[in-house]
């Protein structure tokens, strides 16, 4: 892979101590981070790099981790788009999927990391079909949680009993992704698709393999009444006496909350995946990320699929979290900009199981980068860097994005891919799912 220098007018880090760097450079080497510092105390000689990617006006960030999305779902962008979650799910989305075939899923896969790439995701935590992801990750290698799905409360709902048994082979075809990219965890969909004893058997799973769970909590007041009168719980309340809450959990919406399920989210310290677009198209409700925030509990973001929100960019997400705060509690000093770029990084990376890895640029961490440009009219002034990318900054302000250390997209072309090609068959296919 080789060694690269980048150097930039600014790096923002997202480190512990949130550090900003006037005129800096990241050097690195086999896809790791070796410097990250000012440009004039590179520790390296010119002649030491393979690559050297000079941006006068760049403006570094860690690669963007999108913590909840269904990639494969951009086939069905715009198919059903005013729908209630149930009807949306039972009526539209179910019939459609029982159509896909492996070859749709993969385009689908496709078209949705070329989308992510260009809205500067690196990460991604994708709950969907397995095998589809991991073919389309060995053309287009993004780092992603491949998550495993159950719900066995559903017609032949025992076929995903026997996934247990099929664990190795998971982790088989995680692996054979190259450069340790994928990881897996397991993903009963929701209280009311997957029966007890199922979430029972992932929780003792997840203890054994130390696997994250990720799973849909908590989205629509429907999920809250069916717990309501089937348990004679909250949601959470009920998640926690199967003892599968802890800082394994990828836990997606999380909105109908009491103040006891904030307080037992933030003591099993869950992770919580706010994607308030899908939550506002969908009517499901608002998140309450300051209560959470402020119970401790870790907030990341996500775009949910483009199916429900129709676009995978975080950029919308982190300004769409701190206006809706706003708008809610009518606090205009918390969540600040700050915060929402943490979770849209750090955080993220965090809920993941990928803190030592990943959401920061930092020395011994992935080179996983992104590169705004920083004259671009929306960055510009800079009185407040950090607030211009949250509230103003759009995707066409991306100049690169590298994962593990690879520049795959730059400038609005992505290296290597045959892009016309994927995006005319994804399309192609996408409308014969709905004409036949
Ligand atoms: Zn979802």
């Amino acid at each position: 892979m080789g060694r690269t220098l980048v150097k930039v007018k600014y790096v923002i880090t997202c480190d512990r101590k949130f550090n900003v760097l006037r005129r800096a450079a990241i050097a690195f080497e086999d896809g790791i981070i070796t410097y990250v510092g000012p440009e004039d105390k590179t520790p390296f000689s010119k002649q030491y790099f393979d690559e050297i990617l000079v941006e006068e006006d760049g403006v570094a960030i860690p690669g963007l981790i999108n913590a909840h999305t269904h990639a494969a779902m951009n086939l069905f962008r715009g198919v059903c788009d005013d729908l209630p979650l149930k009807e949306w799910l039972e009526k539209e989305i179910w019939p459609l999927e029982a159509k896909l075939s492996s070859e749709d899923l993969f385009y689908g896969n496709l078209a949705a990391f070329l989308e992510m790439l260009s809205t500067g995701i690196t990460t991604f935590a994708d709950f969907y079909y397995f095998k589809e992801l991991i073919d389309a990750l060995k053309i287009i290698p993004l780092r992603a949680i491949a998550t495993v799905a159950f719900l066995d409360l559903v017609p032949d709902g025992e076929v995903y009993w026997r996934r247990f048994n099929e664990l190795q082979k998971y982790f088989e075809l995680a692996d054979s992704v190259e450069g340790g990219l994928v990881k897996v965890a397991l993903g009963p969909h929701a209280i009311y698709t997957c029966s007890r004893e199922l979430l029972e058997k992932i929780a003792e799973v997840s203890e054994k393999y130390m696997l994250p769970v990720h799973m849909h909590v908590s989205e629509t007041v429907d999920e809250i009444k069916f717990a309501r009168e089937k348990f004679g719980k909250t949601v959470v309340e009920y998640l926690d006496e199967i003892g599968i809450l802890n800082e394994r959990m990828i836990a997606a919406h999380c909105i109908h909350l009491n103040e006891d399920e904030i307080r037992i989210l933030g003591d099993r310290r869950v992770n919580c995946v706010h994607c308030p677009s899908s939550n506002l198209k969908l009517a499901d409700g608002i998140m309450p990320v300051s209560r959470l925030l402020k119970a401790n509990v870790n907030v990341c973001l996500g775009t949910d699929g483009a199916a429900s929100a129709n676009s995978l960019n975080l950029f919308n997400e982190m300004r769409n979290t701190i206006l809706l705060q706003r708008g809610i509690s009518l606090n205009p000093t918390f969540p600040n900009a700050r915060e929402a770029l943490l979770m849209a990084t750090r955080n993220g990376a965090k809920a993941l199981g990928l803190e030592e890895t990943v959401g920061s640029i930092e020395v011994g961490k992935k080179a996983d980068i992104v590169l705004l440009d920083g004259g671009s009219p929306r960055l510009l002034p800079e009185h407040n860097l950090v607030s211009n990318i949250v509230y103003s900054c759009t995707p066409a302000d991306v100049l690169y994005t590298i994962v593990n250390g690879k520049v795959l997209y730059c400038r609005g072309k992505f290296s290597n891919i045959n892009t016309d090609s994927i995006l005319k068959i994804f399309s192609e296919r996408a409308l014969k799912l709905l004409s036949g």
